[in-house]
């Protein structure tokens, strides 16, 4: 949407004070998600009474879920669109006479290399969208509502704008999808993310390249052959395992049980070496028992993973989840979450002290939010705002810059380092 605007000669600005027209783009996942999404569109609501803003355009995933009831409730929004519009973004904001409706359809749009992007992360990065939409039904996720059928861009288009990044002065690029491992399947490409990792291997100027959102069934020996013999990308597998007891995975329609899990680990392991694991789980799933839940904890400290979220269940309308009887209290769902971080912030303190003395290479991202004295940076088996970090408190680096760090204290989740010669590693 940016890419559109600007290239149409619209002027961005990054304070709603100053904007003509104020465009909100939400999402709709989980309950707090759409909390902070409808807090963010009544606060621009105020800010176009009180101020010089003329339109007010909501897009993405709420508006694809409640355009009438959004409409409804705050009357102040102008237009809104569902998230396969994303071209519709010119007339929206340009104002015409009739109101620009969110398409209730499932969405089929996909951008590719020739759409205009704007990157809004900085300049050393950016994440790459390989695929849209999903084909699975696990019942507590709204993402196939919104987001539609999954559909592959070409590999040749992929890797075309993986090149226009490079010469932009990309170095570190994040595949994205709703789900990565099934890459291709719709173009006829079977375990179609290993030819790709191998193709964008190639493309001049690009260091690391990372995928996140695997599945754990289709993550298949093929696909981690390439993971591990591509230099260029990062051996770090991110893949959501949401739950390891086998009743909640089943009422979950997640395809695999523990062992298999266990399985798919320890696979992944062997043959990527020095893979990093990260994943994620649900807990407070409609009828999980106190048994269930101390299975999980068993298998998270069994697996020991390097990085690890934990979601507590919030009861979406509209899937097939929805008001399932068996319901586990608030403060139930949420003494579980805690109890399998504190395990995690264990194993992860372990990890990290174990690499006291390494010397690794850190890619630089600036100055430490609370004091510009250190700068923080991440290793390869960091991702971008979800892991945790590596901070360096001796020697000088700009951002987007890859040094050579030997790491001299361990924090639960974030590393302390040096820079020292690169000679040296
Ligand atoms: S695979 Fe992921 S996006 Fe697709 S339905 Fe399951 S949880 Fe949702």
């Amino acid at each position: 949407m940016l890419g559109h605007l600007t290239q149409r000669g619209h002027e961005l600005v990054a304070d709603a004070r100053d904007a003509d027209v104020i465009v909100v783009n939400t999402c709709a996942f989980i309950d707090r998600a759409k909390q902070e999404s409808v807090d963010a569109i009544l606060e621009m609501a105020r800010e176009k009474e009180k101020g010089r803003a003329r339109r007010l355009v909501v897009t993405g995933c709420l508006a694809q879920r409640y355009d009438q009831e959004l409409r409804r409730e705050i009357p102040e929004i102008d237009a809104t669109l569902g998230t396969g519009q994303v071209v519709d973004i010119l007339r929206a904001v340009e104002g015409e006479a009739t109101v620009t409706d969110a398409d209730q359809g499932p969405p089929t749009w996909v951008y590719d290399h020739v759409s205009p992007r704007v990157l809004s992360t900085p300049s050393y990065m950016a994440y790459v969208k390989i695929s849209e939409g999903c084909d699975y039904t696990c019942s507590f996720c709204i993402i196939p509502t919104l987001r539609g059928r999954h559909r592959s861009r070409p590999l040749d288009d992929i890797t075309s704008e993986v090149h226009a990044l490079a010469a932009r002065g990309v170095k570190e690029v994040v595949l994205i999808a709703q789900d990565s491992t099934r890459y291709g399947l719709d173009l006829g490409i079977r375990d179609g993310l290993a030819p790709l990792l191998r193709r964008l291997g190639r493309v001049d100027g690009i260091r690391w390249i990372r995928v996140m959102y695997a599945y754990p069934s289709t993550m298949t020996d093929a696909i981690l052959d390439a993971i591990a013999s591509e230099e260029k990308v990062v051996k770090y597998v991110d893949i959501p395992l949401q739950h390891a007891s086998e009743a909640v995975l089943k009422r979950m329609k997640r395809p695999t049980g523990k062992g298999n899990l266990r399985g798919l680990v320890e696979r992944m392991r062997e043959r990527v070496p020095g893979v990093a694991v990260r994943t994620s789980f649900i807990v407070g799933f409609p009828g999980e028992t106190e048994a269930d839940f101390e299975e999980l904890l068993a298998f998270i400290r069994d697996c020991a993973f390097d990085n690890m979220g934990v979601f507590t269940f919030s009861d979406e309308e509209g899937t097939t989840s929805f008001d399932l009887p068996d319901r586990v209290a608030p403060r139930v769902k949420e003494a579980r979450r805690r109890r399998l971080m504190a395990a995690q912030k264990r194993i992860s303190a372990r990890r990290n002290r174990a690499r006291v003395g390494e010397r690794v290479e850190v890619l630089v991202e600036g100055t430490h939010d609370d004091t510009n004295l250190l700068l923080r940076g991440r290793l390869a088996t960091q991702a971008p705002e979800i892991d945790g970090q590596v901070l360096i408190n001796d020697g000088s680096a700009s951002p987007g810059e890859f040094v050579c760090c030997e790491i001299t204290e361990a924090h639960p989740y974030d590393l302390v380092g040096r820079i020292v010669p690169t000679s040296a590693a």
